[in-house]
This record gives structure tokens, sequence and C-alpha cells, in this order.
């Protein structure tokens, strides 16, 4: 066995990881030709221009075919999606949202923005929300009126199990899926499941214009008050849907409009998901299998469908938080990236929610006369607790070069073993 790099041996990579942008590694010169011809046309507004290229009217176009969604809206930010979902179903004051324990800020930020109060709903093995405690949290709690599903790096939830829960409930569903674009789940593109689904293009997601975001939904109803919403409460280009409009009215909306820049952008990142996902997938399948097969003890993050994980990370689990620590100071020095989730602790911990800090006055939104009170600092998410502290990820981009995988594999494995016998 080699001596690995934490233990003075020659780390096994001679370079660091790229930088985890699988989008923007790809940007080139089809970006920089399509963001230049909006300069040229005098024209960078999606609705109206001296000499129009539609390009955010395309990208949805595109989006619609690719997700196989009915409708399809762009946005400004993943945040934005989020916030026009949570508004197109209705959500504010006086609601309660459940969110998984461990996700990032901006899934329980927003819905705090939107009015209303998350509760936190354990995860399970695949470190995604838990059916089981969503039935629990929903039975508990009436209060309860939408959900929000986190596909965490690039593995889907199990969907089956939350549709099921939430329909018995009759609880809509947002699925948030900013880090997972193209994950699929038994063959249906993740965000197409629940009600509406929430995408973010900022730079660190699989296809990015640095900021922007989209929802897609096969409800007319619901994306008729996001186009509102997301436009001031107006409805431009009815007739490219065939909405009949009478039927949702009008109400004070935002502002969340894509600009052409973005749009033109994205309709070039788009054409590259295919390639992108399926170089981190054939690399993501090639990790996961030589790990298994070389450590039969070890536990990898749960995949609820093998062949639908978009391939940007890989994950294990650890027995102790010390141990994933060590894993992941010893991967760090063979120039293979690993970090934890999220501070490595389950969301509600931060003191945002502890100490209810939103930016209103009164303690709004958590002032609402609930009939089940809030008390985060009781929050406990036993698995979430459990699972987070030793849980490691292994970001994988688009640009690693297939020849890298069989040394990252092994550097993997000797330090797994290192760490474990102390040699
Ligand atoms: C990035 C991210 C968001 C927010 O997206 P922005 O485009 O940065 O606003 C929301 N949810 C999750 C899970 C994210 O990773």
């Amino acid at each position: 066995m080699r001596t690995i790099a934490l233990h003075g041996g020659t780390p096994i990579r001679s370079e660091k990881f790229p930088p985890y942008y699988p989008g923007a590694n790809l940007m080139g010169k089809e970006e920089a030709e399509a963001s230049a011809g909006i300069a040229l046309s005098q024209s960078p507004f999606r609705y109206y221009g001296v000499d129009m290229k539609y390009k955010v009217r395309q990208f949805e176009d595109m989006f619609t075919e690719v997700s196989a969604a009915r409708f399809s809206l762009a946005v400004t930010s993943g945040t934005a999606a989020l916030m026009v979902s949570l508004k197109a179903l209705r959500i504010g004051y006086g609601d309660k949202v459940a969110v998984p324990a461990c996700t990032f800020i901006a899934t329980a930020a927003v819905v705090i923005a939107a009015g209303a109060v998350p509760v936190f709903v354990d995860v399970d093995e695949s470190l995604n929300m838990d059916p089981l405690d969503l039935h629990t949290k929903l039975s508990e709690d009436d209060e309860i009126r939408a959900v929000i599903a986190v596909h965490i790096l690039g593995y889907p939830c199990d969907m089956d199990g939350i549709m099921k829960v939430a329909c018995h409930y009759q609880v809509p569903v947002i699925e948030d899926v900013a880090q997972s674009c193209g994950t699929t789940y038994k063959g249906r593109f993740c965000g197409t499941i629940g009600d509406i689904g929430a995408f973010s293009f900022q730079m660190n997601k699989l296809i990015t214009c640095g900021e922007g975001g989209a929802v897609v939904t096969n409800d007319p109803d619901i994306f008729e008050r996001a186009v509102r919403y997301h436009d001031h409460g107006g409805f431009r280009d009815k007739e490219r849907y065939g909405i009949d409009s009478e039927c949702v009215f009008a109400f004070a909306g935002q502002n969340y409009r894509m600009s052409e820049f973005a749009g033109a952008v994205m309709v070039e990142q788009l054409k590259k998901l295919e390639t992108i996902i399926s170089r981190m997938r054939a690399h993501h399948d090639r990790i996961v299998n030589g790990l298994a097969q070389a450590l039969p003890g070890l536990t990898l993050r749960k995949l609820y469908d093998p062949a639908g994980a978009a391939g940007c990370s890989v994950a294990v689990v650890l027995d102790s938080a010390a141990l994933a620590s060590t894993f992941i100071k010893a991967l760090n020095a063979e120039n293979i990236n690993a970090m934890p989730l999220y501070d490595a602790r389950p969301l509600y911990h931060n003191e945002i929610f502890q100490q209810r800090k939103s930016v209103e006055k009164n303690g709004f939104p958590f002032c609402y006369p609930f009939k089940h009170p809030l008390d985060y600092s009781n929050v406990l998410c036993p698995r979430a607790e459990h699972l987070a502290p030793r849980m490691v990820f292994i970001p994988i981009t688009s640009v690693i070069p297939d020849h890298e995988i069989e040394p990252i594999i092994e550097g993997i494995i000797s330090v797994y073993h290192a760490i474990h016998t102390g040699k």
C-alpha cells in the first residue's frame, strides 16, 4: 500500500482538481458570440427592442422540450425561481413550508422572504427529504401549505414517496433543482414531477449564465401566476401558450425577468447540458463502482435512481465526524477535492433560524399566531444530525479527463484504508 500524502507520501494527483464550475468550465466562443449578438442587436430586453433575437424565449422553448414540461419560464436566479414558485402557489404570511434539514440556506430563507416560515423535515440515507418524516410533519401540523423537495448535488429525492405523502395531505410540491439540472428520476426530468420545479443557473450550477434561473410546470394556472408574479402582474404573450387568462386575476407582482444576454448564454449552455451530464455521469459511475468493489464495507450516499444521477458528486458516509474530517484532509492532500455539505450540520442550527432573524420589524413573519407554535431551538431531525457530520462529498466536474479517474479511485481507496488502519 502506498503512503498517503497526509502521512508524508507523494500526492496521487500532481495537480489540484479543476474548480467546480460544471457549466462555466465549458464556456467558450459559442457563449461569447451569442452575447455579442445581443449587444450588436441593441435589444437586451426580452419583450421588445429594435432588432429582437428572442433568446429568452428560445431558451424557454428549448427548456420545455428538454424537460418535457408543459411550460417553462426563465427568471433572474434560483432564489427568484423559488420565490416565483411559492407565489404561484399563493404561499405567504400565515403559511408554513416544509423544507429538508440539509440544504443550501436559500431554500429556507426564500420562504421567510415570501412571508411564510420553514418547517424542517428530516433526511433519509440519500441526504434528501425523507418521505416518512414528511408524513409525520404533515400529520402533526396542518399549517404546512407547501413542500420544497431539494435534489442535492445531482441525486434525486425519493419522489414517489414524497408525492404519495404530499398527495395524501393535498399539499403542493416545489422541486428545488438548483443543483441538479438534468437529473432524472425514473426517466422523468427532475423539476417536472412535483407541481412546479425551480432551477438556478448561478456560477456553481450545472449550466450557467452567472446569474439566472427558471421554473417549469404542467399546470396552466400555476404557470400564469408565475408569469404574472415575475412581470409586475402582467401576462404578455398569452397567445404563445394558448391559455385562457380569464381564470386567474392579476395581482401585485415583482420583476424577475431574464435579460436577453442571460438568455443568449443559456441557449448555448443548454445545448451543452447533455455533454456535461454524460461526462459527469460516466465519471460518477466509474468511481462509485470502483469504490463499491474495492471497499465492500464503505457506505455510499443512497441513490434512488442509479440511471438518473447528474453525476456532479460522489458522497460517502464515514463512521464518525472525526473520521470524516480526517478523510477530507487526507483527500485534499492528494489533490482530490472533498468537503462536507454546508457546515456539516442541519440548517436549523444556523442562528438565522435559532434567533428568527428576518430583516422585518416586529418579528414578521414569525409573529403570526400559529396554532402550532414554531420553535427552532427544539427542532430535531435525528438522521440529519447523525449523517451531516459524517458525509463527505467529492465534486465531479465536466472537465476531469477520463484518464484521471483511475488515480482518483485509487486515491480514495488508499486514504480510506490508511485512516482506518492508521498506516
Ligand atoms: C444555488 C441554490 C439556490 C439559489 O440559487 P441562486 O441562483 O444562487 O439564487 C437555491 N437552492 C439550492 C439548493 C441551491 O443550491
